[in-house]
């Protein structure tokens, strides 16, 4: 029997490897490499560990795709689903219908998203009272765009196109999600990104920080590129500004204190929209529902999806603040857009139970004021092993930058390992090998655990990080790259 003809019920790996090569082209993946090697079934769950179908114990430091905050295993999540599927599995929302879960989740959320404050400016704070849902991250962008120029066009105001997002931004991978992602591995592939959309740089410190420079002067130079992309453009064009609170695909890229404050200025002084990209970073990631309520920012449109459900179900959306909403319904007549899955009742439903158990659990605020300043300790000394350059946290979101040694870069700054190296990715191989899925960004390795994570799972995910570590420094000493250890 051949590896396409075989019954999935008694396939063993390598069988399923050749049928995954034979037929299941996967995301971002270079499909002949992987041939090669055969995927990595992942087959059970609990916790905070995955196994694969060669018994592998892994400590999912990634959290799926930065997702299962709740971690694996969660009954009550199954039974929300179970009984919205014998109930009623699917209505669409279209023509004038609705559903129960999607009407109790929106409700839910509305009441989850603080209110924004009055602006520097004296323009009015607001609410975030409506939702529209897609699927995922990428249609909730999708959405962004359309809902961005749906507005303008509403004020009088359609010249107002352009929308500025940042270099090394991720916000999804459709058209209007890849173009306005900075991720130039993406535009150079299928004409993007699509017109009227342009980036500036990302608030990254430890690449982009001129010598002597601080944090905190770095955050508001950053900061000004927008002004600066904005006079260039022509404040009358230009529609919005989207990023993510802290930059999740991009290698968990942390602003400096004075970003968010600064770019509030500027958004406010030339009237332009801001979108807040909270795929990643909503539901308790950085400690509080909402990322923007951490950084004290006043968005008007937000974007969720992954951790709603804790990826149990795919859910997303946009949580859409009032002088959006009010303009949309009460001067916008039809909003010619939607999905046939907006409003999923099923995933509503596993959204409302998601939610419960998140708050039952105070799984945010244990985020808060427990494992992300513990995490945020472990971190600082994980800082003293010679191969790391800088190591920062943010809530339960991670990175470190492996460096060839602390002090021979640019102003006496860590000096950089050549890319061609992939030293990043050696570090994962010893991850895995380890039991640990920790994931390589260039040379950054980040983590985004599961926010069920004990003090004692901390303890462990760190002692898994300082083994690779070490590991990885003795393969690079091994072969004559790593300068010699201090005598
Ligand atoms: N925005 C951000 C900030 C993301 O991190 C992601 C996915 N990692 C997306 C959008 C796209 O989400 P999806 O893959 O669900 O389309």
């Amino acid at each position: 029997m051949t590896a396409t003809q075989a019954s999935p019920q008694t396939l063993d790996t390598r069988a399923l490897q050749a049928l995954d090569s034979a037929h299941f082209l996967h995301p971002f993946t270079d499909h002949a490499d992987l041939a090669s090697r055969g995927a990595r079934v992942i087959d059970r769950a609990e916790g905070v560990y995955v196994w694969d179908t060669d018994g592998h114990r892994l400590f999912d430091a990634m959290s799926g795709l930065w997702c299962v905050n709740a971690g694996y295993g969660r009954r009550e999540l199954a039974d929300a689903a179970h009984a919205q599927m014998m109930k009623l599995p699917f209505y669409n929302s279209f023509f004038q219908t609705t559903n129960e879960p999607a009407v109790r989740l929106a409700a839910r959320l509305a009441s989850l998203a603080p209110a924004v404050g009055p602006g520097t400016d004296g323009s009015p704070g607001w609410g975030f009272s409506h939702v529209f849902y897609s699927s995922s991250g990428s249609e909730s962008n999708d959405s962004n765009v359309r809902m961005v120029r749906r507005y303008w066009d509403l004020q009088g105001q359609p010249q107002r196109k352009v929308i500025i997002s940042r270099h090394n931004a991720y916000h999804g991978s459709t058209m209007a999600g890849a173009s306005l992602g900075g991720m130039s591995g993406m535009h150079a592939q299928g004409d993007l990104p699509i017109p009227n959309i342009t980036h500036i740089g990302q608030p990254y410190f430890f690449e982009e920080g001129l010598p002597g420079e601080t944090p905190a002067e770095f955050g508001l130079r950053a900061a000004r590129w927008l002004e600066e992309k904005i006079l260039a453009i022509g404040p009358e064009r230009v529609a919005a500004f989207i990023a993510e609170p802290v930059q999740g695909a991009g290698g968990v890229i942390i602003p400096p204190d004075t970003y968010w404050p600064e770019i509030q200025r500027i958004v406010d002084q030339y009237g332009i929209l801001l979108v807040s990209d909270e795929v990643i970073c909503a539901f308790g990631r950085l400690g509080h529902w909402f990322a923007y309520e951490k950084f004290g920012y006043r968005p008007d449109l937000v974007t969720f999806a992954k951790a709603v459900t804790s990826g149990y179900i795919p859910l997303g959306g946009v949580m859409v603040g009032g002088r959006v909403a009010r303009t949309l319904i009460e001067q916008g007549g039809e909003f010619n857009h939607g999905y046939t899955y907006s409003g999923h009742p099923v995933a509503c439903a596993v959204a409302l139970a998601n939610l419960d158990l998140m708050a039952r659990e105070n799984l945010p605020g244990r985020v808060k004021n427990d494992t992300g300043p513990y995490l945020a300790q472990a971190y600082a000394q994980l800082a003293d092993h010679p191969l790391v350059g800088t190591a920062e946290t943010c809530g339960l979101v991670a990175g470190l930058v492996l460096v060839k040694n602390k002090t021979g870069g640019p102003g006496g700054r860590p000096q950089r390992f050549d890319p061609a190296l992939a030293v990043g990715m050696r570090c994962r191989a010893h991850c895995f090998a380890n039991g640990l899925i920790m994931r390589a960004v260039g040379d950054r390795m980040i983590v985004a655990p599961p926010l069920i994570v004990t003090r004692a799972d901390i303890d462990e995910l760190v002692a898994l990080i300082r083994k690779v570590l070490d590991l990885t420094l003795a393969d690079l000493r091994g072969a004559g790259l790593m300068d010699a250890p201090a005598a």
